[in-house]
């Protein structure tokens, strides 16, 4: 809707121009009342243009103008010690200058963090900064994105001044100017619609790196952040710019036992927790995900009313931030049999494929979950071989051949399953783990993937049936148990096969 302003200058250019129209008809000299309303009209656009360059902030603080040294320290950081020790090295030149000068080291202008979200990039430049005792400014590449040319570029040249300010009026010698999701302000040249914006603002932060010397009153580091690295322009990472590029992966097992320890270090623990089992049955989560998993697990310990966080509080806080919130949906009774024979298909090909690697299963909904099966590895896989490729889609397909077996036919819940067994094979014809033998991605014709890809699934869903057959005792009582208890956990599981073999 227009506002009551603009509404009374559009009546009024209306009017405007119905009377210049009438003094013309008329036959009076019109053009000194044109060149009148001419200069009136540049003057309400150059206003115009103000207003949106206040509402873009051109020349307005980046970001806000904090740059104190943060208080996070290398100690905070859990796991990443390759990371810590290669920073440490990298920062020296900060701490000792003139001893780098001395021999002669060219100093790092700048550090490229890569790798998945919530892993603790920005931990890790906050600690670097506090280790080289440097003013801290941060911001984030989407932050750098407009529409406007020259806007960009103008709060690159902004945010260096304002951390030599900062680091000048705190009396220190360094700045840390740490960018986020630099992907979004440096990606490759030339491939934006708006490209000469992006161009400009990349420009200027190329221009901002090769400016840096080691002379400057103010030394400034830059480091930045990017989930893509592969998507950042080359001209950015060659050497002499963010030519130092430190891997942040999520962590292993190690890793992962150390930040619960950290999150943990401030909540009072029951003597049932334990943080080494934890961190095994939270293989795949990032630093932000324990973080999170610990808070979870405190705030049902306080809707609990209990004196400390116990190992329930623990497995349900897991749930919650895999799955989300619990859901009071109400299943049919149809339904949870069918969901129970489904979960429990998948377990049992999970811990037959993989013995010791189920650590849950339940048919308690979450999110949009209507059940599922909690898995840990024993130990963080850095390479997968085609046994345990092609294990990981029978344990897929387990779910629908379960319902076939017990209850005669598939439903629509294998659908998300099928998508995953699919995407597993398509790797391994991709890295040529098939009878097609080495393959190019691109010379691979889509007739020869589909073959491919459903040569395995059908090996595979073969594979299921005779399994599950062979097991048809054990998912019957599987079932039948998770209809009546909702959960149940990896050693009862493991207990129950034990027996029956042994029977
Ligand atoms: P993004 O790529 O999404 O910006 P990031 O890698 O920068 O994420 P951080 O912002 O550093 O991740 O981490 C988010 C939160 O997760 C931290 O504030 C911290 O609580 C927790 N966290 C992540 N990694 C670690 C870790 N290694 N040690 C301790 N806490 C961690």
């Amino acid at each position: 809707m227009r506002k009551p302003a603009e509404v009374w200058w559009w009546a009024a250019l209306g009017a405007g121009a119905g009377l210049v129209g009438g003094l013309a008809w008329v036959g009076v000299n019109i053009w000194p009342l044109l060149l009148i309303l001419a200069l009136v009209g540049v003057l309400k656009w150059s206003g115009a243009m103000g207003q949106l360059a206040s509402r873009t902030r051109i020349g307005a603080p980046v970001a806000p103008a904090r740059g104190a040294v943060p208080r996070v320290r290398f100690d905070d950081v859990g796991g990443h010690e390759h990371a810590k020790q290669e920073l440490v090295e990298a920062l020296d030149f900060l701490k000792r200058p003139e001893a780098a000068e001395r021999l002669g080291v060219r100093p790092l202008k700048g550090i490229l963090f890569t790798g998945p979200p919530g892993t603790g990039k920005t931990l890790l430049a906050k600690a670097a900064a506090n280790y080289s005792d440097a003013a801290f400014l941060s911001a984030s590449g989407s932050e750098f994105v407009e529409m406007y040319a020259g806007v960009g570029a103008q709060r690159v040249r902004q945010l260096f001044h304002e951390a030599r300010t900062a680091a000048r009026q705190a009396g220190r010698g360094a700045a840390v100017v740490f960018i986020d999701e630099v992907e979004v302000m440096a990606g490759r040249r030339g491939q934006h619609t708006s490209h000469l914006e992006y161009d400009q603002t990349l420009n200027q932060l190329l221009v901002e790196l090769d400016g840096l010397t080691p002379h400057d009153d103010v030394r400034v580091l830059v480091m930045a952040a990017s989930n893509r690295a592969d998507l950042l322009d080359p001209a950015l990472t060659r050497p002499g710019r963010l030519d130092r590029q430190v891997r942040v992966d999520l962590p292993d097992r190690m890793a992962r036992r150390q930040i619960l320890a950290l999150h943990a270090a401030n909540k009072p623990l029951a003597g049932d927790v334990d943080l080494d089992a934890l961190a095994h049955d939270t293989f795949g989560f990032s630093g932000a995900h324990l973080e999170s998993l610990c808070n979870e697990a405190a705030i049902l310990a306080l809707r609990d009313g209990a004196p400390a966080l116990s190992r329930q509080h623990f497995h349900e806080a897991v749930d919650k931030v895999l799955m989300g919130e619990r859901m009071d949906r109400v299943v049919r009774s149809a339904e949870r049999r069918r969901v129970a024979v489904h979960e429990g298909g998948h377990a049992l090909a999970a811990e037959l494929v993989r013995p010791g690697s189920v650590s849950q299963v339940t048919i308690a909904p979450r999110g949009r979950a209507l059940g599922y099966v909690r898995q840990s590895p024993d130990d963080d896989p850095l390479l997968e071989t085609v046994s345990e490729l092609e294990g990981q889609i029978v344990v897929c397909l387990a779910g629908s051949e379960a319902e076939v077996l017990q209850l005669g036919e598939r439903s629509t819940g294998a659908a998300n399953d099928f998508e995953q067994a699919w995407a597993i094979a398509r790797r391994m014809v991709l890295a040529g783990l098939t009878e097609l033998g080495v393959v190019d991605e691109q010379a691979l014709t889509k007739d020869q993937m589909f073959g491919a890809v459903q040569g395995i699934v059908r090996r595979a869903r073969a594979r299921v049936r005779a399994l599950l057959e062979e097991n048809r005792r054990e998912l019957a009582r599987l079932a039948d148990t998770l209809v009546a208890e909702e959960t149940v956990d990896g050693p009862t599981l493991r207990r129950w096969l034990a027996t029956e073999a042994a029977g």
